[in-house]
């Protein structure tokens, strides 16, 4: 196997041939072994509650977010076969269940972060909580699922966030009478850091978890 000097060295030389997609394909290959080793780092040398929040993460996966999965729609998905003018059935994207699509692919880390509670970085597969967090559990918790929202979104490419957006709204609209007039609001606000999709999905949580709307889209 190559070291990685000598990757870079091969890159260079491709990019000098014009070799561009040969060159593309071995970088590619280079952020693919430097996120693997990041991801053995993480898993080795882990904190207990780091651990913790990573199964935690795993459960909320299974409880709350197959909807984002595509799992949750596998029944309504075959209907999307026929063509919207009624022709002939056209392919489907085959349904998204690769390594690349998995929450356990993702780093979960309690780290000092400023004036913020959690981030996710989505280039690096890496959900942040503040550890401060982690001394109140409904806090910690809240928290975590406002940050698994965009790592789903990231996840998600974008032919199905819209889908899961739709659905989600489809599922609401009877739950939440004045949806349309949260998402006006949003929409209009001043500072939007938050797609519709994240405030629908974080809505959803809101009721499922008996919390009053808005406490995880704000946390
Ligand atoms: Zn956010």
């Amino acid at each position: 196997m190559l070291s990685a000097d000598d990757r870079k060295e091969e890159i260079i030389s491709l990019i000098r041939e014009g070799k561009y997609l040969d060159a593309i394909d071995q970088l590619l290959t280079i952020v693919s072994l430097e996120d693997d080793k990041t991801y053995r780092e993480w898993w080795n040398y882990r904190t207990r509650g780091e651990i913790n929040l990573a199964a935690k993460a795993y459960q909320y996966d299974e409880e709350y977010f197959q909807d984002m999965l595509l799992s949750g729609y596998t029944k309504e998905l075959p209907e999307c076969r026929t063509n919207l003018d009624g022709g002939p059935e056209a392919e489907v994207e085959p349904e998204i269940a690769d390594a690349d699509f998995a929450i356990d692919s993702w780093i979960f880390k309690l780290d000092r972060l400023d004036n913020c509670s959690g981030m996710c970085s989505g280039s690096t597969r890496t959900i942040t909580i503040e550890p401060g967090r982690a001394a109140d559990e409904d806090a910690l918790n809240v928290t975590l699922l406002h940050e698994m929202i965009h790592a789903y979104e990231y996840m998600l490419p974008e032919i199905f966030r819209q889908y899961v957006a739709v659905s989600l709204f489809q599922k609401l609209e009877p739950l939440i009478p004045n949806l349309m007039d949260l998402i006006n609001a949003d929409i209009q606000s001043e500072v939007r850091e938050h797609s519709v999709l994240f405030m629908l999905k974080a809505l959803d949580l809101d009721l499922r978890l008996n919390k009053p709307p808005g406490t995880v889209h704000s946390a």
